[in-house]
C-alpha cells in the first residue's frame, strides 16, 4: 500500500507540474483576437482616428480598457500621456499616446528597459471612392496597435520578462511623428537605461516570393536582424530594398528613440509599399487584411522578445558606422 501511495504521490506531482508547465507555455495569440481589435479600430464609427478627433478618443480608451483586462499597468500615473503641438500656424492640437508597462522579474535587470511600440492614429478622411470617405487605417497601423497589443497581453499573463517593459501606442505619427517623439523625449528626461526600441507598422498583408516574413527597417545599424533571428529560431526578419531607398528607417516611430538614446530603434513591417495598394486611401479596410498572417506573425516574433528581453547581457548593439 505505502509504495503505491508513494508512487501515486510523485506521479500526481508530476502531472500537475506538467499541466502548470504546459499552461504557462501554451499562450497564442488566437486570429480571432487581432481581428477583433483591428476590425474595432478600423471600424467606420472611428471615422479614420485623426489625432484631435472624438474617433482617436475612442480609439484611446479602447486600448487603455483592454491593456487594464490583461492586467498591464500603467508606466506614469495613468495611461494617457498628453502632449500638445501645433500642426498649423494658428490651431493647437492636444494628443494622447497611451503607455503601459510590465516591470520586470529580475532584481538587476528589471532596470534596463525595452520599449514596444505603434501608432494608433491615421489620417482620418480620403478620397472618396464610391461614397466612401473614410480612411480606416487598417493596415495602417490597426494592424501594428493589435501586435503591441497583444504582445503587452502575453508579457501580463506569462509575467516571464526579466527586463521591464514599457508597451506605448503613439498618437500624431501621421502629423510628423509627434507622439513618438514627445514620449522618448520624456523617457529621455528620466533618464532611463533603455535597451532597444522595437517599432510595429502594417503587418496585415503578406508579403509574396521572400524569403523571410517582416523586413526591419535601419537593418545595417544594428545586428538587430541576426541575433533575433538565432533567438528566434528561423529566417523571421529580412531585409528590404525599399526600405533602404525611402529610408523608412526615419519615417516611423522607432527614430525618435534612436536620436535620442542612441541605441537599437526599429520599425518591423510586412509593408513596404510593393505588396499593398491601399495605403493612406480609403480601401485600407478591414476586409484588405489577412489576419491569420497576421497572428502568425505576432506569434513568431513573441519568442525572439522573449529572449531578448531575458539574456542575462545586452546582445544587441549598434553596428560601427
Ligand atoms: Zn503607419
Amino acid at each position: 500500500m505505502k509504495k503505491i501511495i508513494v508512487l501515486s504521490f510523485i506521479l500526481a506531482t508530476a502531472f500537475s507540474c506538467k499541466g502548470k508547465k504546459q499552461e504557462r507555455e501554451s499562450i497564442t495569440i488566437t486570429t480571432e483576437e487581432v481581428a477583433d481589435i483591428v476590425h474595432y479600430l478600423a471600424s467606420d464609427e472611428l471615422k479614420g482616428r485623426n489625432t484631435g478627433t472624438d474617433g482617436i478618443d475612442k480609439a484611446a480608451a479602447y486600448i487603455e480598457k483592454q491593456l487594464k483586462s490583461y492586467g498591464v499597468n500603467p508606466y506614469f500615473d495613468m495611461f494617457l500621456d498628453e502632449f500638445k503641438f501645433k500642426a498649423r500656424a494658428e490651431d493647437s492640437i492636444k494628443g494622447y499616446n497611451i503607455v503601459g508597462y510590465i516591470e520586470g522579474n529580475d532584481e538587476k535587470l528589471k532596470k534596463e528597459f525595452i520599449v514596444i511600440g505603434a501608432h494608433y492614429d491615421h489620417i482620418g478622411f480620403g478620397k472618396p471612392v464610391e461614397n466612401d470617405s473614410i480612411a480606416n487605417g487598417a493596415n495602417d497601423n490597426a494592424t501594428g496597435t493589435s501586435a503591441v497589443m497583444t504582445i503587452a497581453k502575453y508579457f501580463a499573463t506569462k509575467k516571464s520578462n526579466k527586463r521591464s517593459v514599457i508597451f506605448a501606442l503613439f498618437s500624431a505619427e501621421e502629423m510628423g511623428l509627434r507622439g513618438s517623439d514627445h514620449f522618448a523625449k520624456r523617457l529621455k528626461s528620466q533618464n532611463i537605461d533603455l535597451y532597444t526600441m522595437i517599432n510595429f507598422e502594417m503587418l496585415g498583408v503578406p508579403f509574396k516570393e521572400r524569403d523571410y516574413e517582416v523586413f526591419l527597417t535601419g537593418f545595417d545599424k544594428s545586428n538587430f536582424a541576426s541575433k533575433f533571428n538565432e533567438y528566434q529560431g528561423s529566417n523571421i526578419i529580412g531585409f528590404s530594398e525599399v526600405s533602404k531607398q525611402y529610408n523608412l528607417f526615419k519615417r516611423s516611430d522607432n527614430y525618435a528613440f534612436f536620436q535620442e538614446f542612441n541605441v537599437p530603434s526599429h520599425t518591423i513591417s510586412s509593408c513596404d509599399l510593393t505588396n499593398f495598394d491601399h495605403y493612406h486611401k480609403v480601401g485600407d479596410e478591414s476586409g484588405a487584411m489577412n489576419f491569420q498572417f497576421l497572428s502568425n506573425v505576432i506569434n513568431s516574433i513573441i519568442p525572439g522578445i522573449e529572449k531578448m528581453i531575458n539574456t542575462p547581457t545586452k546582445e544587441i548593439i549598434l553596428n560601427e558606422e
